[in-house]
Order: structure tokens, then C-alpha cells, then sequence
């Protein structure tokens, strides 16, 4: 199977079946999010422990199959997670669809590699990069309280 199928199946999957949707319980951080281009709409709710880690994370939404499938991906990955590697993570993927770099995170394991970069699709239709990246600049801005990113 070529990559490009291989990544169009994975959105596919996201966009059919999303992860973690709902409002994930006790969450203490939340942000929303509209696309007006495109009709997206997203909503993030995480909690957080005194940790920083990301012991819940889930997402409402409704949209294309790029905004469910990016929300779907970015709660799967970073479920568990701490905040700090989410910053790392969520910086590389933006830059990854706005620079057409690669994901350099070392840590994330293959399967996760490929799903996230399954995304990377949109680079070539500017107009869906929104799409793409609201999710994760919700994500962003639900704990810019928290401290400096
Ligand atoms: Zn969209």
C-alpha cells in the first residue's frame, strides 16, 4: 500500500469511529474553537494533575473528516502524556503543516509517528490546514493559563 493510502485510511478511521469523545471526567481545563471557512467546530476538555500530566483528554465536535480526524488524533496521542512533551509535540505538528517539516519528537512510537503524520496530507490544500490545526490550538490555548508556552 502506497503512503498516501495508508494515511487516507487512518483520517478515514479517525473520522468514522473519533477517539475520546465527550466531555472526559473531572476535566479542569477546557477551550473551544470555530472555522468559520469551513463549518468546524471543536471543543477540548483536559484535566490535568498536579503533575502536569494529562491523565484525561477528549474532545466535541463536529465538522469534515480532516477536523474530527486531527481532534480524534491529537486526544490519542497525548492522552497520558505531560505537558510538556503535548507543547513539543503540538509545535512540531504545526510546523509540520505549515513548514512541510517532519515531526521531530523522538519519543513517540512508530504507530504514532505515522498517525500523526498522517495529517501531513493537507500541506497541499491551504484551505484545510485550518481544519487540521484547529484541534491542536485549542488544545494550546485551553492551558495557556497554566504557564508560559
Ligand atoms: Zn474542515
Amino acid at each position: 500500500m502506497e503512503l498516501k493510502e495508508l494515511y487516507q485510511e487512518i483520517i478515514l478511521d479517525h473520522a468514522k469511529n473519533p477517539r475520546n469523545q465527550g466531555k472526559c471526567e473531572g476535566y479542569n481545563y477546557d477551550a473551544k474553537a470555530h472555522n468559520p471557512l469551513c463549518g468546524d467546530k471543536v471543543h477540548i476538555y483536559l484535566k490535568l494533575d498536579k503533575d502536569e500530566n494529562i491523565s484525561g483528554l477528549s474532545f466535541e465536535g463536529e465538522g469534515c473528516a480532516i477536523s474530527l480526524a486531527s481532534a480524534s488524533i491529537l486526544t490519542d496521542t497525548l492522552k497520558g502524556k505531560d505537558l510538556q512533551f503535548s507543547r513539543k509535540l503540538t509545535n512540531d505538528f504545526l510546523d509540520m503543516l505549515k513548514n512541510k517539516s517532519k515531526i521531530r519528537l523522538n519519543s513517540l512510537s512508530e504507530d504514532q509517528l505515522t498517525t500523526i503524520s498522517s495529517l501531513s496530507g493537507v500541506q497541499e490544500f491551504p484551505m484545510r490546514i485550518k481544519c487540521a490545526t484547529m484541534a491542536w490550538h485549542t488544545l494550546l490555548s485551553a492551558v495557556k493559563k497554566k504557564s508560559k508556552i
